[in-house]
């Protein structure tokens, strides 16, 4: 097969990863036949194993690593960074991942000779903040956001990830760049370390094996606004759209499914799915953080993946509560898809779909029953 492009993902079994890995070598993709490259630090877990591409463990926190197994890749042509380290200040957050980016670009930029195109993903805490300043209305945006809102007083990854990329292409003649910009992401990986849907399918079975309702964690803000989420699909087409259409280089676009929900309204689809009664918003004082509730349910999601021969998974793995709390206790944020539609991109997913397509994926799939 002769390939037109050579695509290296940074992060390959994440939740825009594994649909980069997914869409990527299809034969109809734009820009194809694409080969792909997919790294990330475990090993290939089944569920991404069928994807043709040649998956590389290595852990890029490591520039001796990185340099060695990622300066071979000398046919790459496009680098799709869809990863990130979660520390324990924004301070470090800035450190610790501007070193992951920069390593990864020390390996691949000096040694592909074709290399054309970086497509970078950060997201909505570009206007919104840290998670830590976060609701704290330090400079914080209003939404709905667009693109170019000026960046906030403080610290925070996603302006040194930018800063790092802008510096280094501008040394290679003709390398472009695209940055992208999701809200809260619809998707599959059991291996995020922000999959909302499969820590709350994961919680929803664990209702149902006790015969506890389906409660809402969160706060009456959340479960009754507005919001927007992205779809881990509509994600990957975006970076590919950036990546070959000369219109999209060099510009920063948010990429969210271009509907609203509540989650008031998921929840009941959830519940639906998972034939567990809809326990609903707590309004009085006895509601409990999902982190709270779930804290000694590790044997209980032992028993269900024995019981319905699941994929072994631990709940540490699958249930990223801390993520959960935070979204759901927030009053939902809405950006703005104009940028990106005016530049020809005019993809977009009905939200309500796109949760129950995630929701059988991750059943057929066996990470939940
Ligand atoms: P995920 O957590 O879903 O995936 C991370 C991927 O990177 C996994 O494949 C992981 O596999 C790999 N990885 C992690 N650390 C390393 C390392 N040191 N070396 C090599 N591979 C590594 O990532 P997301 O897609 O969620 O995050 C990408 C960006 O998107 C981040 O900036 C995030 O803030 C942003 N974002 C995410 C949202 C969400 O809802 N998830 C919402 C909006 C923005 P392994 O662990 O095996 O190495």
């Amino acid at each position: 097969r002769k390939y037109q492009k050579f695509g290296l993902i940074i992060g390959a079994t994440g939740i825009v990863g594994n649909s980069l890995a997914e869409i990527l070598p299809l034969h109809d993709t734009p820009g194809g036949p694409w080969k792909v490259y997919g790294v990330a630090r475990r090993p290939r877990p089944q569920w991404n194993a069928d994807y043709p591409m040649e998956y590389i463990q290595c852990d890029i926190t490591d520039p001796e690593e990185t340099q060695s197994k990622l300066s071979k890749l000398q046919d790459l042509t496009h680098i799709f960074y869809v990863t990130w380290a979660k520390c324990t200040t924004e301070a470090e957050n800035c450190e610790i991942n501007g070193k992951m980016f920069t390593n990864v670009l020390n390996a691949v930029i000096p040694n592909a000779p074709n290399l054309q195109h970086i497509c970078l993903q950060t997201g909505r805490k570009h206007y919104m903040g840290s998670f830590k300043e976060w609701g704290k209305g330090i400079g914080f945006h209003n939404a709905p956001f667009y693109e170019d809102l000026p960046r906030l007083n403080q610290p925070n990854f996603y302006y040194t990830l930018e800063d790092i990329l802008f510096k280094e292409v501008a040394k290679k003649e003709g390398l472009t760049w695209s940055v992208h910009r999701p809200g809260l992401i619809l998707g599959f990986s059991p291996y995020s370390m922000m999959n909302i849907l499969a820590s709350l399918c994961v919680y929803a079975a664990i209702c149902k094996q006790e015969g506890e309702p389906f409660k809402f964690p969160g706060t009456k803000e959340a479960w009754n606004s507005y919001n927007d989420v992205s779809d881990a699909d509509l994600i990957a087409e975006h970076h590919i759209w950036a990546a070959v259409d000369p219109i999209a280089k060099n510009e920063a676009f948010n990429i969210c499914n271009g509907d609203v929900f509540k989650w008031k309204h998921f929840w009941k689809i959830l519940a639906e799915q998972f034939d567990v009664e809809n326990g609903g918003l707590q309004e009085d004082e006895s509601r409990k953080s999902l982190g709270e509730m779930m804290k000694d349910k590790g044997p209980v999601w032992d028993a269900i993946v024995q019981e319905k021969e699941l994929l072994t998974t631990k709940l540490e793995e699958v249930g990223g509560w801390w993520f959960v709390d935070f979204v759901l206790s927030i009053e939902g944020t809405l950006d703005i898809m104009n940028k990106s539609k005016e530049h020809g991109f005019l993809g977009f997913r009905n939200s309500k779909s796109s949760l129950v397509s995630w929701i059988d994926k991750l059943k057929c799939s066996k990470i939940v029953p």
